[in-house]
């Protein structure tokens, strides 16, 4: 069915902020981050190369569940990259980006079981901390966290209390216009689903995006969960799947709350 649109919608091409990740050619580059959501999201999702990730449809019927996929938990968050030097020193200006940060735990060992372990060092100082991140390796996002004693946002909000408002207003600002949970675990329909176990579809389609709109447009409740860093291993059980998903707007809330508290 055809509607009407404008050349100003954009709702068809999905989420386009930015991802904090390496590039290929960024071996060893040092970045510079400060995780300021404290809302850790989880989601239970399948893979399938070339096609990429799909959510796990349990409860209901899940095709690549029936097939004997494996599934893995995947997380996503946000963070302050900011602009730096090759060292990781901030830039004067200053400046920043907002960005999405989506991993997974690897097979036990990925970047959830690096920052799992950060956090049991650290506990909440972890969110008033700046951390150099380099990757060994781009292709598979192998990432190390280095945190540093000081943090640039916590120095400013000391030093220059307005400047830091003006700033926390803009972050707060690109933050809640960020929804992690579109690209944590992205829907696709049973019917797709399906398709994609079955080797009917191989890759994701870029011709119509409307294909990946409609999917999620069929999957009204999120099964995503909200976690911690400090959570501990993850659950094996897809009980992710069943726990109850929190509002959009009640997370955002307790972003802003968690913010207010630290930074
Ligand atoms: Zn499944």
């Amino acid at each position: 069915m055809a509607t009407e649109t404008n050349f100003g919608d954009d709702s068809s091409l999905g989420p386009r902020f930015e991802r904090f990740k390496f590039g290929e050619d960024e071996q060893n580059k040092k970045k510079r981050i400060v995780f300021i959501d404290k809302t850790l999201l989880r989601d239970r999702v399948h893979y399938k190369d070339g096609y990429g990730y799909m959510r796990c449809l349990q409860p209901d019927h899940c095709p690549a569940c029936a097939a004997g996929m494996s599934s893995s938990d995947r997380y996503g968050t946000k963070v302050l990259e900011y602009y730096t030097d090759l060292d990781g020193n901030v830039s004067k200006p200053f400046g920043y980006t907002v960005k999405a940060f989506v991993f997974g735990n690897g097979k036990g060992n990925g970047t959830f079981c690096v920052l799992n372990g950060i956090f049991k060092q650290l506990g909440e100082k972890m969110y008033v901390r700046d951390f150099i991140v380099s990757c060994s390796n781009p292709k598979f996002q192998q990432m190390t966290f280095l945190p540093l004693e000081s943090c640039f946002l916590a120095e400013m909000k000391q030093a220059r209390p307005n400047d830091f408002a003006e700033v926390k207003a803009d972050y707060v600002k690109k933050m809640s216009d960020m929804d992690i949970l579109k690209v944590v675990a992205p829907v696709v329909t049973v019917e797709i689903m399906q398709k994609v176990v079955d080797g009917e579809i191989v890759r994701r389609s870029t011709k119509n995006p409307q294909q990946a709109a409609a999917g999620a447009a069929a999957q009204p409740a999120p099964a995503t969960g909200q976690t911690s860093f400090g959570s501990g291993a993850p659950t094996a059980a897809p009980a992710v799947a069943t726990a109850a998903a929190a509002p959009k707007d009640d997370t955002q809330r307790k972003m802003m709350d968690d913010l207010s508290a630290d930074l």
